[in-house]
């Protein structure tokens, strides 16, 4: 069985674990910090806040911003649910962007477009979400750009990205954003088990998302209402939050994990690159990177050629799946998820995301895999392909 992707532990990660399980603090004590400042120093951002998942970072990230009801959150409709759930976790609204047909990325001139739209309807969002589908930046330069125009918070879901760079630097830097989030979830380019964080240089930013993460308690006594000296304890309530705290086994395994980042990073670009090589002679496209980006290469999506392909989209994924390739569709549009689909989305409401969605197979990649394993792929891509 050859999956579309998985984690990569070795004997140190397990090593970091245990040594948590014979010490004092399961969670939330000295190795969340240490996790917090590793991927901070690592993107070059002031401030992480780690969680129990990407979903919770996205949930923290949303109501940091005061997203609420009456406001619109817009995103891109090739994503994971979650980036669009956060906003209706805040009571608030919904609508996607096209994709570019090249990057498969949230479209900066369909956000142009839409934005202008919404201008004259009084409708802009308060929160765009840009995507960095498969490990490859979103034009951030010019998305940014346009955050100054029409007055909108970026939040950018870097949960496929971690080790990637824009512009060479290091996604999650919040150059060009208010607040990044990855995932740590076994799937994504390092593992946590569950886990997710999310990065601002923002101070109030992180002020707030720290405090939402654990109940909206706070231990500093500036922070604290004034009450005579002796109800002063050691914490307060000052907030509602949640119960959104990552677990010092978790983070023990995230910095272990951090300290081979590069090194997966660079065994996927490597798979990608055999892919992209020994896949060009087939009736599909393989993943356009733009100039200003270095993916992560989270996933690996080909699009098959319609009309020239004489298979199917479907028939090609039962065929792989057959034989034990477990390739996967990232993703079906968010908004033709029943779900959204009551909330009264239409089919075809996205016209670039839908070609996407009936060309789009993710290829088997992650760090791993061994070259008798790709070669078992290619072979029998080519085989289900020429037939
Ligand atoms: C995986 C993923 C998430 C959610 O991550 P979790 O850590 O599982 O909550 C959000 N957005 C995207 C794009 C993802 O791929």
């Amino acid at each position: 069985m050859i999956p579309y992707g998985r984690q990569d532990i070795n004997q140190a990660d397990i090593d970091a674990v245990l040594s948590i399980l014979r010490s004092d603090y399961l969670t939330q004590g000295p190795a969340v910090p240490l996790f917090e400042k590793s991927v901070a120093s690592y993107t070059g951002t002031q401030y992480a806040v780690a969680v129990n998942s990407a979903t919770a970072a996205l949930h923290i990230a949303c109501l940091s911003l005061d997203l609420g009801p009456d406001d619109w959150l817009w995103t891109s409709p090739i994503t994971f649910v979650a980036s669009a759930n956060c906003a209706l976790y805040c009571g608030a609204q919904v609508d996607f962007v096209d994709i570019n047909p090249l990057t498969y990325n949230m479209s900066v001139e369909c956000l142009a477009e839409k934005l202008a739209v919404a201008e004259k309807a009084g409708k802009l969002p308060k929160i765009v979400v840009p995507v960095h589908l498969c490990g490859q930046s979103c034009d951030m330069a010019a998305i940014h750009g346009l955050s100054q125009q029409y007055g909108f918070k970026i939040i950018e879901d870097a949960s496929h990205a971690i080790g990637g760079k824009y512009k060479n630097e290091a996604i999650g830097n919040c150059r060009y954003s208010d607040i990044t989030i990855f995932s740590f979830h076994p799937v994504k380019i390092i593992t946590t088990g569950e886990g997710g964080m999310a990065l601002t240089n923002k101070p109030e930013l992180a002020d707030r998302m720290q405090r939402y993460r654990s109940h909206g308690i706070t231990n500093e006594v500036s922070k604290m209402q004034p009450r005579p000296a002796d109800e002063i304890w050691n914490y307060q309530q000052i907030s509602l939050g949640f119960n959104y705290r990552m677990t010092d086994m978790q983070a023990a395994l995230g910095v272990s994990q951090m300290s081979r980042l590069d090194e997966f990073v660079t065994k996927r670009q490597q798979i990608a690159q055999r892919y992209n090589d020994e896949l060009a002679v087939l009736p599909l496209g393989t993943p356009w990177q733009h100039a200003d980006s270095y993916s992560s290469y989270h996933l690996y999506p080909i699009r098959i050629k319609l009309g020239v392909a004489k298979k199917s989209q479907r028939q090609i994924y039962n065929e792989l799946h057959s034989v034990g390739i477990l390739v996967n569709l990232h993703y079906i549009p968010v908004y033709r998820q029943p779900y959204y689909e009551a909330m009264g989305f239409k089919p075809g409401y996205c016209p670039e995301a839908e070609q996407y969605y009936k060309e789009a197979i993710s290829l088997p990649l992650y760090p791993a895999m061994t070259n008798e394993q790709q070669s078992k792929v290619i072979l029998k891509l080519q085989k289900v392909l020429q037939v």
